[in-house]
């Protein structure tokens, strides 16, 4: 996703719906901000600015299956070592279906501030409104019993 500045209204929504919690708003001028993947720069062929400047090459971008190969190898490697706590953090079959970014992390993806179960929020809307046509007819039947007992 990439925020479009000259046309983002500060609404907000996305930063309440974002289940990763990376979008933030400007206290500025009110209007959301993420990270861009360097779009301008990928606009003239160049990689992000990270992962250019990285000098353990911690970041890495290119094209996602041959990321993921490699993390994979990398995993295979590190368990060898003994880490048998490594992870890729690519929530893949989660509602998100996959963030096109992802991560090699050790232990509890909540130490790093990912959530282990990821959802878009809209996979909540039938329960929600479900709960609040419920709410309705209650309400309404509250109402008629109150009018009936009124007029007795
Ligand atoms: S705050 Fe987010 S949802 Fe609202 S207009 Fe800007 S980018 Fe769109
Ligand atoms: S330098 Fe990296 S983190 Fe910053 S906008 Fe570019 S891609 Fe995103």
């Amino acid at each position: 996703m990439y925020v479009q500045p000259d046309v983002c209204n500060g609404c907000g929504y996305c930063v309440v719906n974002c289940p990763f919690g990376v979008i933030e708003r400007n206290p500025d001028d009110g209007r959301a901000f993420k990270c861009t993947f360097c779009y301008d720069r990928q606009r003239d062929g160049l990689s992000p600015a990270c992962a250019t400047a990285c000098p353990t090459e911690s970041i890495k971008f290119g094209e996602i299956e041959e990321l993921r190969e490699e993390a994979r190898e990398r995993i295979a490697n590190l368990r060898d070592k003994g880490f048998d706590d490594v992870h890729i953090y690519d929530p893949v079959d989660s509602s998100v279906g996959g963030i096109h970014a992802f991560f090699i992390t050790r232990g509890d993806p909540k130490s790093y501030n990912l959530p282990p179960n990821p959802d878009v929020p809209t996979v909540h809307l039938r329960k929600a409104w479900t709960s609040a046509g419920l709410a309705a007819l209650c309400m309404v039947a509250g109402a008629f019993l109150a009018f009936g007992k009124g007029r007795d």
